[in-house]
């Protein structure tokens, strides 16, 4: 039964790894390597059960195939999660295990930091092997990357949807002020957008409102403001059965990761006529800043990279024109083309 559920899932390997001394309990899933290798990031976290700690790491590393493939970058899917309390002071023993296993895979899996670690664990992983990214100190915060790229999702969708990618006078409402929505404010607000702002934590939404005189409202109003574009950079699952009732906007780009707590919700989206810019595709910004630090990318670099953001956008757009599909099947399927292009490739020396 794992086994059909590995190959169902299209998995190429997937390693059970486990650690007496430190009583490290880890999986590595790695989806696709058609690119190049695996890259994603490991998470920490207090499965109930073995079962859905695999089914986690399988369905994350299947994520980062599309998302990878989708950026543009030559890289595989992969995941990795250790179970356990991930506020264990026995980091130590435990990361620098799991960098082991991550070694053992000579190459074919990279990692990074994800929910439940931090730069600081990565540098233990970083003792045993040198298949790790993110590293403190090394590619540097990602979130003006990853919010410049969602500036160019936003850019696209407005094109395709209103014939221009002028943001002049747009009203704009960000759910987040975090490290994203924060420099994607900033970033807006010089393209001449009207913004309204929400977040839980006060110092943020008054750091955002400071410095680009955008308006704030609270949390649960954000959502249901009449604008001209929704951009949740908050937490994932934010557009569901409660929040696409209120939604009175033409576009929904933004940071989250996850943002359709179904996929069905994507479907409900198109059929309200909200034009919505696949989640993965308008944040690869991220990863591209991991993918920099592989290759040694400078800071420039890495943003040129993101620019190009607006044109996988517009592919994702005729893909599901052309294809009679929403968004969101859209850009699996141009994953899906450029894996199978990659693949088909002959070698003709
Ligand atoms: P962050 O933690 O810095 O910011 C998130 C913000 O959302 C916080 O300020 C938090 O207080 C706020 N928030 C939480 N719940 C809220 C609510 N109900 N209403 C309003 N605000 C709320 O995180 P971030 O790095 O800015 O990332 C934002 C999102 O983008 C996340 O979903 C993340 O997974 C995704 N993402 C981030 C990056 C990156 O480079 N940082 C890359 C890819 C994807």
């Amino acid at each position: 039964q794992l086994f059909d559920t590995i190959a169902g899932m299209g998995h190429e390997q997937v390693v059970v790894c486990h650690d007496k001394a430190s009583g490290y309990r880890g999986i590595i899933a790695i989806h696709d390597t058609t690119l190049g290798p695996a890259l994603g990031g490991t998470r920490f976290w207090s499965y109930a059960t073995d079962a859905e700690a695999i089914v986690d790491a399988l369905r994350l590393s299947r994520g980062m195939t599309y998302k990878n493939a989708v950026a543009g970058l030559n890289l595989g899917g992969g995941k990795s999660v250790i179970i356990g309390d991930n506020r264990t002071p026995n980091r130590e023993m435990i990361f620098r295990a799991h960098g082991r296993f991550v070694d053992s895979l000579g190459g074919r899996y990279v990692t990074a930091e994800d929910v439940g670690t931090s730069t600081g664990d990565m540098d233990f992983v970083h003792m045993e092997t040198d298949y790790v990214a993110g590293l403190a100190g090394a590619s540097g915060d990602p979130s003006p990357v990853t919010a410049h790229g969602v500036f160019r999702a936003i850019q696209a969708s407005a094109f395709r949807r209103w014939g221009s990618d002028s943001l002049e006078g747009k009203t704009i409402a960000i759910q987040g002020c975090g490290n994203v929505g924060y420099h994607l404010a900033k970033e807006l607000h010089r393209a001449g957008a009207k913004l309204i702002v929400a977040d839980i934590d006060a110092e943020r939404v008054k750091r955002v409102v400071n410095e680009t005189g955008a308006r704030s409202v609270a949390t649960d109003e954000i959502v249901g403001q009449q604008a001209d574009i929704y951009a949740p950079c908050a937490l994932g699952g934010g557009i569901n059965d409660r929040t696409i009732p209120q939604l009175r906007v033409e576009i929904v780009a933004g940071a989250a990761n996850n943002q359709l707590l179904e996929d069905r919700h994507g479907d409900e989206l198109e059929a309200k006529g909200i034009l919505y810019a696949p989640d993965y595709v308008a944040n690869a910004g991220g990863v591209i800043n991991v993918y920099s630090e592989l290759a040694g990318w400078s800071r420039e670099r890495s943003l040129r990279k993101a620019d190009e953001i607006y044109h996988t956008v517009l592919n994702v757009f005729d893909i599901a024109k052309q294809d009679g599909i929403p968004t969101y099947q859209a850009a699996d399927r141009l994953a899906e083309r450029r894996i199978a292009a990659v693949r088909s490739m002959v070698k003709t020396w």
